[in-house]
């Protein structure tokens, strides 16, 4: 059971929190916690300011996010916080500050440095709320993700390593796990072998419950949110979007790949291969629809969701030494890859090829390199609207209704997927979520099927 911030962001969220937990003791769950709600941005703040020399300021978003976690303990032990977790929390908070203290002397923000500021999130959610649980009667250990979460060294958003967790969770996890009892746990954090503190990158946490679940061979993912599972697209910018009652992995991972912030977009991979179904499920109405995502459903569905990704930039390289030279793309996505650039979108034309990279990823080296053989130009600002459906490819017509409800839009650049299931167009960022308004009545109305 993977609770996000938005499920932990008081004390009363918490509460409902543990009484799902409650529900579910008979199957033996393990709960998987995010940091409470933004507090992984306060920390990150934190960590700028004192890099950059402001350490006052630096100490106040400590404060505050002292105060807010003391706050939701002394509501959730009904103002009697025991004594063993005031010293624990005290702790945290010193360690925290050191850490900030050291950055504004060194006035230098490494990935490593941010990593150890950003896991205290979900250490004190977790060590918090299972605190809480133990004071509601339940049997509960705390164990820490990073004696098992095994990741390699790539600080801000390391890779976890699959085998060497199934091997720790085996010996020290699922000994912990029983029936009428609960293991709580940190998402986002894991650890390397020689024990330095990493992180899987933003969102990561849905990422832990699927590891972790696989490592377990658990019968269920569960991912407890703010939304009543996977929609027809992003609420926030289409409010007419339904939820999707089943959908295939395949589904899932381009949606998530492509911008519904809902999954991590590696989540699906642990599972899928463990043969695991997740499911998405509405914290604050436990027993209204979710989304159930697993690897044998074939939707039947040409469209199942829209998804957007942007601010992204647009590469494209022109030369007419493509034409009948093999080797040029290789030589292309070779500099790419030196440069730890990476890809999405390809569109090849007779002496052009088109590709889009992150917004703001520091291209200048890779484009001299380019540009000492082919031309190449640099567009950015622009977004990714991407129509996702198992028969997406075998459904006459659809690529035609979508054009249609653009009109009037300049689509820069389009790509089906190589898995014949995601149909790519990139516009200007500002247009994307209007191109999203209009293909969801096109395509969806009524949220879909
Ligand atoms: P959590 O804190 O639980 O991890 P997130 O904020 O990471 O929650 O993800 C949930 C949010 O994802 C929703 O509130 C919603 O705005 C957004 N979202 C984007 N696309 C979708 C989609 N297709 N379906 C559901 N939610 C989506
Ligand atoms: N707390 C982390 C974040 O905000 C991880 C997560 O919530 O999944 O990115
Ligand atoms: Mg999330």
């Amino acid at each position: 059971m993977k609770f996000g911030g938005s499920s932990l962001a008081d004390a009363a969220c918490m509460r409902v929190v543990a009484s799902l937990v409650r529900r579910s003791l008979s199957r033996a769950p393990l709960v998987v916690l995010s940091a409470m709600g933004k507090t992984t941005d306060g920390l990150f703040r934190a960590a700028r300011m004192a890099a950059q020399g402001q350490l006052e300021e630096a100490t106040e978003a400590h404060s505050a996010l002292m105060q807010r976690h003391e706050q939701t303990a002394l509501d959730l032990m009904d103002r009697r916080v025991p004594d063993e977790l005031h010293v624990e929390l005290a702790a945290h908070f010193k360690e925290l500050l050191t850490l900030l203290t050291g950055l504004s002397m060194v006035r230098e923000l490494s990935l490593r440095s941010m990593d150890a500021v950003a896991s205290h999130g979900e250490r004190l959610s977790t060590l918090i709320f299972s605190h809480h649980l133990r004071h509601a009667g339940m049997e509960v250990t705390l164990f820490d993700a990073r004696r098992v979460l095994r990741t390699d060294t790539k600080s801000g958003a390391a890779t976890p390593l699959p085998r060497v967790i199934a091997t720790l969770a085996a010996e020290q996890l699922a000994p912990q796990l029983g029936i009428g009892r609960v293991v709580v746990t940190q998402g986002y954090i894991g650890a390397t072998a020689e024990g330095l503190t990493t992180t899987l990158g933003r969102g990561g946490s849905d990422y832990s419950a699927a590891l972790l679940g696989a490592a377990l061979k658990s019968s269920e993912v569960q991912i407890w949110t703010d939304v009543e599972g996977v929609l027809t697209c992003d609420p926030r910018v289409v409010p007419q979007a339904q939820p999707i009652a089943e959908l295939s992995f395949a589904e899932a991972a381009e949606l998530a790949a492509f911008g519904a912030k809902v999954l991590h977009p590696s989540t699906i991979q642990p599972a899928v291969e463990a043969g695991i179904p997740v499911t998405v499920r509405h914290t604050q109405k436990p027993d209204g629809r979710f989304s159930t995502i697993r690897g044998d459903v074939k939707s039947g569905r040409a469209i199942t969701a829209l998804a957007s990704r942007g601010p992204v930039a647009v590469v494209t390289v022109t030369s007419s030494r493509m034409l009948d030279q093999p080797g040029f793309l290789a030589k292309l996505f070779e500099i790419f890859g030196r440069h730890a650039i990476s890809v999405d979108l390809v569109a090849t034309a007779e002496i052009s090829v088109s590709v889009t990279v992150e917004n703001d990823v520091d291209m200048d080296r890779a484009l001299d390199e380019i540009r000492a053989f082919a031309k190449a130009t640099v567009v950015r600002e622009r977004a990714i609207v991407a129509l996702v459906g198992e028969q997406l490819r075998s459904t006459p017509g659809v690529a035609a209704r979508a054009f249609a409800a653009l009109r009037g839009m300049n689509i820069e650049m389009i790509s089906m997927g190589a898995n014949e299931i995601n149909l790519s167009l990139v516009l200007a960022n500002a247009d994307a979520h209007e191109a999203l308004r209009r293909l969801h009545a096109e395509l969806l109305p009524g949220g879909g099927a």
